[in-house]
């Protein structure tokens, strides 16, 4: 276990959502990739103490649909698909085309794979209780655990994480990261050979219980709504809620969290989330977990991190600020974002993990003929 500094924030707002418009830069070319070329999607949403409450929930909502597309055009137009070819192609490229770069990248370095659960391992689907993986990701999650410290990092509660992924040889961060255990099973690479289990925000579970209670209270009268209580945060999901009510929905969160002020909102792909307002999240959880292996100031190691949502932005900053590692968005669509390589969908995600542990059994097999 490591002393980590865990501040209470100071914010007063309860609202944190914030877009961010920052360039993408690769790690592996000296000029970087382009910037976004069509920066129509770049968008800045603060939220303070003169906005009105009506303009808060318009903004919620705004933000609510540029985290949550809802489908894939059948029939894009020509500027559409060039946007989206030149955003993979020049910003993100895709981490499958761009292997062969990714592991020389690798040579001589630990890599340690951090992955999001949600439209990262799972498809996202309308029944968020009902988002189990594949038997073929969960193999391909466990031969890389295998070969690599892995960890699964989700907003979601760490137990009920676990009861999809069901592999006892990972790390698992629930809670975006407010909650941590390390593997039940010992593992080679496993500096302290102590359970590791990391707690920053216990104080705040009785009043994540009693907002929990709440938000099922006023979500009632929207159709669709599923509040999901993950112990040290609280997902209301909008994943079956018809998009003329996420606005209705908004502000009955809203107004459940006016009683709250040491809480905050964030976003989700398709889900609002409800979380202590402590200075702590995926992008901290990186950083305890490669601590707590013992490369807190090393060079000799290349995490990886990928998601799909917006909470692992922390996480994709956490990486570029290092100027170590890589960060993969899962996405269809052009995004904005601090990742340096791009995915599609979780069957991308299969495939680039198989490769990986293909590449280091070869690897391996030749270390041991020399
Ligand atoms: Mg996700």
């Amino acid at each position: 276990m490591t002393n980590q500094n865990v501040v209470a924030s100071d914010e007063k707002s309860a609202v944190d959502i914030r877009i961010r418009f920052l360039l993408p830069k690769s790690l592996f070319s000296p000029d970087g990739p382009k910037p976004l070329p069509a920066p129509r999607l770049a968008k800045k949403i603060e939220t303070g103490g003169v906005a009105t409450a009506a303009a808060k929930t318009n903004a919620w909502v705004n933000s609510m649909r540029d985290s949550s597309p809802t489908r894939v055009k059948s029939t894009c137009s020509l500027s559409e698909s060039e946007e989206k070819n030149s955003w993979i192609q020049m910003n993100h490229p895709s981490a499958l085309s761009m292997f062969e770069q990714i592991v020389n990248a690798s040579k001589g370095k630990q890599i340690v794979m951090f992955l999001d659960y949600d439209g990262t391992l799972s498809p996202i689907v309308e029944d968020p209780d009902r988002a189990f993986m594949t038997n073929e990701m969960r193999e391909a999650v466990r031969d890389v655990a295998r070969y690599f410290p892995t960890a699964i990092v989700t907003g979601r509660c760490r137990d009920k994480v676990y009861s999809f992924v069901k592999l006892a040889g990972l790390y698992y961060a629930g809670s975006h990261g407010m909650d941590i255990k390390g593997p039940s099973k010992s593992r080679k690479y496993k500096k302290d050979q102590q359970a590791l289990l990391f707690q920053p925000a216990s104080k705040f579970l009785p009043m994540i219980d009693e907002v929990c209670k709440v938000l099922v209270e006023k979500t009632k009268s929207i159709p669709g709504a599923k509040v999901e209580n993950n112990k040290f945060c609280v997902s209301v999901h909008f994943r079956c809620v018809e998009e003329k009510m996420w606005a209705a929905l908004a502000e009955q969160v809203r107004s459940a969290l006016n009683d709250y002020p040491q809480l905050r909102l964030t976003q989700g792909r398709k889900v609002l989330e409800i979380r202590p307002t402590i200075k702590w999240d995926k992008g901290k959880a990186l950083e305890f977990l490669l601590e707590s292996l013992g490369y807190a100031n090393s060079n000799d190691v290349l995490p990886v991190y990928i998601g799909d949502d917006r909470t692992d932005e922390d996480a994709f900053k956490v990486l570029r600020n290092r100027g170590q590692g890589l960060g993969i968005l899962v996405s269809k669509f052009p995004k904005e974002t601090n990742a340096s390589y791009s995915l599609q969908e979780p069957a991308e995600v299969k495939d680039f993990l198989r490769r990986l542990v293909e590449w280091k059994r070869i690897s391996f097999g030749r270390a041991c003929r020399v």
